[in-house]
Formats: structure tokens, C-alpha cells, sequence
């Protein structure tokens, strides 16, 4: 090989690796990504991937005794016609909750996600939720449940009404939400807006259309549960609709004796 001939190669040589480096630098360097992207898409329609749509997906640790399903105070407790709350008389902390149209109380956890809940939805739809029944002691579910034996007969009234003790409401961690408490409820937007976006303030749709032989309790679509947004997401996420199929607890369709009040 000639001098010359030597050069050449080692410049060739020299001018590959010049070019690889550059390449490597257009190919790797972040800031070129970012601008080259949209440049080489700006004929192509919007991709779905352009947008993006956060969906949540099951958390594959998720523990499902983080708490207690038996403690009364417990977020997570599951009140049914076979698991009283222990005791039959418990009575939580409360905070103050107002509403359009009123005031009641709540666990303060509770009362502050649907504080959230019913701000956004005003804020969305220019619509307001109303509460008609948050917190019920002991004492006011005697009341309550008596009146309905006494208007449906007690076969009938232990179908939509717990009994004292047995009830959600005394947990202060469910609520009734709208007027009408009426399944036609759960047709209308609001119904729908409700059913589809609680879980994120951490409330679930607790006695879902058609599973009265897991829940013990018929269609109430105005009748959420807090239980947290960790596990209301993780439901939601799963598809498993009531608290017994998701902690794998017996069904409770009926109360253990008719007269057990
Ligand atoms: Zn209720």
C-alpha cells in the first residue's frame, strides 16, 4: 500500500467512525427523539396513543387482610345479615357533613370524600347530589327498621331495611345518596355518573343490581359504601362487585333467625 493509498483508508476509516458517531447521536440523543417524532408523524391522524387514557389496572400484591373485616372501626369491615357489628350498639367518631338541602354526619374519612365527590360533579355536570341519609345510630335504626315491619310486614321490610346492628348506616361509613331511593335511580345520569365514578372518592355501589343472594339486600343503586379509594379501585379494577365475593366471606341472604332483633 502506497502513502497515499494508506491515507485514504485511514480517512475512510476515520469519516465511518465520524458517521457512526453521528448517527449513533441522532439515533440516541433524547432531544432528537422529541423533535424527529412528530415531524415524521404530521400527515398520520391522531393515534389512540396520543391521548392519554390512564387505566387502572389490578395491583398484583394487592393484601386483601391489610385490615380488619370484623372491627367494627375497621374502613374495611363487612356489616351483612350474618356479621353484625360487635357491638350490636357501636357508635363511631363523626364529623359534621352538610349538603345541598341539609346536614347529617359521617365518619370523617367518609365525609370528606364525598365533600370531593359531590363538588367535582357539581363542577362537571353543573348538577348538585343531595344526601338522604347519612350516619344512623342504634337507636335510630330500631325506628327506622320497626317502621318498615310495621308498613311491609318484617318478610318484606328485611329485604331493603337492616335491622339494628346489622346496619351499614351505623358504621358511618355509608350514605344515601339523592332523593328518589328509588331503583330508577340508577338509570339516570346522575345514578350513572355515580356508579361509574365513586370508586375514585373511594365509594362503592354497595347492594349492585341482582346479587340480593350475596348482599341480602335488593338493588340500591343510591346507597354507597366508603371503604377507601385503595380497595374501591381495586374492585372497580377486578370487576368483583360486592365486599363478600371480593374477601371471599359467606353469602348472606338471610338473617341467621327470623326474630334476631
Ligand atoms: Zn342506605
Amino acid at each position: 500500500m502506497t502513502p497515499a493509498a494508506r491515507t485514504a483508508v485511514i480517512l475512510a476509516a476515520a469519516a465511518a467512525v465520524v458517521a457512526g458517531a453521528v448517527t449513533s447521536f441522532i439515533v440516541l440523543t433524547p432531544s432528537d427523539r422529541s423533535t424527529a417524532t412528530p415531524r415524521s408523524t404530521l400527515s398520520l391522524p391522531p393515534t389512540p396513543s396520543a391521548t392519554p387514557t390512564p387505566t387502572p389496572t389490578p395491583t398484583p400484591t394487592f393484601d386483601k387482610s391489610q385490615l380488619s373485616h370484623d372491627d367494627a372501626s375497621s374502613l374495611w369491615v363487612v356489616v351483612n345479615k350474618l356479621r353484625p357489628l360487635n357491638p350490636v350498639n357501636y357508635a363511631p367518631a363523626l364529623a359534621n357533613l352538610t349538603f345541598p338541602g341539609g346536614k347529617g354526619q359521617l365518619r370523617p374519612e367518609a365525609a370528606a370524600a364525598l365533600q370531593q365527590l359531590f363538588a367535582d360533579y357539581h363542577a362537571q355536570t353543573g348538577d348538585q347530589y343531595t344526601v338522604v341519609s347519612p350516619y344512623r345510630s342504634y337507636g335510630t335504626q330500631v325506628s327506622v327498621y320497626n317502621g318498615w315491619v310495621s308498613r311491609l310486614g318484617q318478610a318484606q321490610a328485611d329485604r331493603q331495611s337492616a335491622r339494628p346492628g346489622y346496619s351499614e348506616h351505623q358504621t358511618g361509613l355509608a350514605v344515601d345518596i339523592d332523593t328518589a331511593v328509588s331503583q330508577s335511580f340508577g338509570a339516570t345520569a346522575a345514578g350513572q355518573w355515580l356508579a361509574a365514578n365513586s370508586y375514585k372518592y373511594g365509594f362503592i355501589l354497595r347492594y349492585p343490581d341482582g346479587l340480593e343472594s350475596v348482599t341480602g339486600y335488593e338493588y340500591e343503586p343510591w346507597h354507597f359504601r366508603y371503604v377507601g379509594v385503595a380497595l374501591a379501585t381495586e374492585m372497580h379494577v377486578t370487576g368483583v362487585q360486592t365486599l363478600e365475593q371480593f374477601f371471599g366471606l359467606p353469602s348472606a341472604p338471610n338473617y341467621a333467625s327470623d326474630d334476631d332483633h
